[in-house]
């Protein structure tokens, strides 16, 4: 298996996977999504909120704010010393004390570690008018995207399989290929329909369809073109190597499990 980078903007990326089969692609995408682990705000303590949302409401939108952190310095609450009761090594506050009018945005949550802070400082909270005040403290954990969405790294995990377009013998350049194709896979040269971009088609057969003298072929390649996008914890990069690692370790338990048998 090889990788080759098409764009990488750190958040962003789109990658292909060479050589793979789609049971190993799928289990790489699932792992992104659902086996990386990320800090998010677990329980919100309300001391005061006479703000026009519910406190259920207020504590949903501020589980999904995305936090930043040193994930590595945190334990899992059911692995620590603290036997998951809640202590430094695995849990953080973020506090909130404001009062209207303001709208109060992700910014304000001050947190208890420099290190924690949210990913984007304008989110929108909730709108606070004259009078009312909002006091909370929210606190957060680490979390896999398999329990709740608000701890998924990537805001889209895809891929599609790579198409090998093939304009076989019959061919005779009636041009209605390159007419319906909506990915401008097909052009011309000298006169002649020659495929110009494969790498845009997304496998709709549009083309195959339309050809009357069946010369168009559509084949699977083994590559995979990834395109994923982080929410903002940590660059994609990064999640596609802890990823990875999510997978070597459950496949060595498998292992185990196996031999033992
Ligand atoms: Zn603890």
């Amino acid at each position: 298996m090889k990788i080759e980078i098409v764009k990488d903007d750190g958040f962003y990326m789109e990658f292909i996977l060479k050589d793979a089969n789609p049971a190993f692609a799928n289990s790489w995408r699932r792992a992104m999504k659902s086996h990386v682990a990320t800090l998010a705000v677990d329980y919100v303590d309300f001391y005061m909120n006479s703000s026009y949302l519910y406190d259920e409401i207020l504590a949903h939108r501020i589980g999904l704010i995305p936090l930043s952190t040193n994930i590595d310095k945190f334990n899992f609450q059911d692995e620590c010393v603290c036997n998951g009761e809640g202590c430094p090594n695995c849990q953080v506050s973020l506090r909130l004390n404001v009062e209207g009018p303001k709208v109060v945005y992700s910014g304000d949550l001050i947190s208890d570690d420099p290190e924690t802070k949210p990913v984007f400082e304008n989110i929108p909270i909730v709108e606070l008018y004259e009078g009312q005040q909002l006091m909370i403290e929210a606190v957060a954990r680490l979390g896999f995207g398999k329990e709740h969405a608000k701890f998924q790294p990537v805001s889209m995990c895809v891929y599609r399989i790579l198409a090998n377009v093939v304009i076989q013998d019959g061919c005779t350049n009636c041009r209605k290929c390159i007419e319906i194709c909506p990915k401008n896979v097909f052009g011309e040269k000298n006169g002649r329909v020659v495929v110009d971009d494969d790498f845009s088609c997304t496998m709709c057969m549009d083309c195959v369809n339309v050809c009357e003298e069946n010369a168009i072929r559509i084949e699977e390649t083994s590559d995979y073109v990834f395109s994923v996008e982080s929410v903002g914890q940590m660059q994609v990069r990064e999640i596609a190597k802890r990823a990875l690692l999510a997978i070597k370790e459950k496949s060595q338990e498998m292992n185990k499990l196996l031999e033992e048998l």
